[in-house]
């Protein structure tokens, strides 16, 4: 039997809107979100509310003018310095705003349509988020891996609107995801008797297993595994790592790879 098309159609946006235009336009929206996002790296671990009170100075509290909140550019221009008292802008937050505008960047080159692309942003920004936080902080906020994994759900429970079977992968992925991670913690906590994994990486590979399906989440884990290894080969010739504890932290690799791994699959 031959379906109605579904309500759900697809922007026509993007057919009027060329891909030299997009891809500038995520890139700079990327830049701005990384912003908020660097500021929410920044201002969450100090229990400091993300968005109350204007960006100032670390260091002296001068409130920023207009021309210092540009993302990216006023980093480059300023050489990375704040213009009253010289003291050095926070690298982090520049870390922040380049990979939100590279996660526009790719995402707008990668996305077949305007939702496409709206639905990879969102993945990819909280994820970026989370494996910063990771990386600075050893820090997974449960608050956080809540929103990826109920942000996930929209477009799955908007693909399951006409077939509830589309539920399973989402679904499947999250149980998986946090057996995968949580059922060698327990294990190694059994065998040594102390914590070998993080408590958020099982939550954290649970919550993408909304987004990834239960195959992604196997991709994404092996995906992590091997970013880490050549992390910490690299660190250890750098001369910068004595071991794998100075590792990066399996957080910021899920994030990574699993950011990969949702590319790959649209
Ligand atoms: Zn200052």
């Amino acid at each position: 039997m031959q379906r109605e098309p579904t309500i759900l159609t697809l922007p026509t946006v993007f057919i009027v809107v060329p891909l030299w235009l997009t891809v500038p336009f995520a890139a700079i929206l990327g830049a701005v979100v990384g912003s908020f996002l660097g500021a929410a790296l920044i201002r969450l671990p100090k229990g400091e509310s993300v968005v109350a009170g204007r960006s100032r100075c670390d260091v002296c509290g001068r409130v920023l003018g207009p021309a210092e909140l540009v993302p990216v550019f006023s980093y480059l221009v300023l050489r990375g310095r704040c213009r009253a008292c010289q003291a050095p802008i926070d690298p982090w937050q520049f870390a922040a705003e380049t990979g939100g505008a590279l996660a526009g960047l790719v995402c707008a080159l990668v996305a077949r349509d305007a939702v496409m692309l709206g639905i990879g942003l969102v993945l990819g920004w909280q994820l970026l988020l989370l494996g910063l936080l990771d990386l600075r902080h050893m820090w997974l906020p449960d608050r956080l891996i809540g929103l990826l994994a109920a942000s996930g759900m929209v477009p799955a429970g908007l693909a399951a609107a006409g077939d509830a079977n589309l539920l399973a992968g989402p679904l499947l992925g999250a149980a998986l995801g946090f057996v995968l991670l949580w059922l060698p913690g327990r294990l190694y906590r059994a065998w040594r008797g102390r914590d070998g994994l993080g408590a958020g990486d099982p939550k954290l590979l649970a919550a993408m297993g909304v987004w990834l399906g239960p195959l992604g989440v196997v991709e994404t884990l092996l995906g992590a595994s091997l970013i880490g290894l050549v992390a910490a080969g690299a660190l250890m010739l750098s001369g910068k790592a004595v071991g794998l504890r100075s590792a990066l932290p399996l957080g910021s690799c899920l994030a990574l790879a699993g950011f990969a791994v949702y590319l790959a699959q649209n």
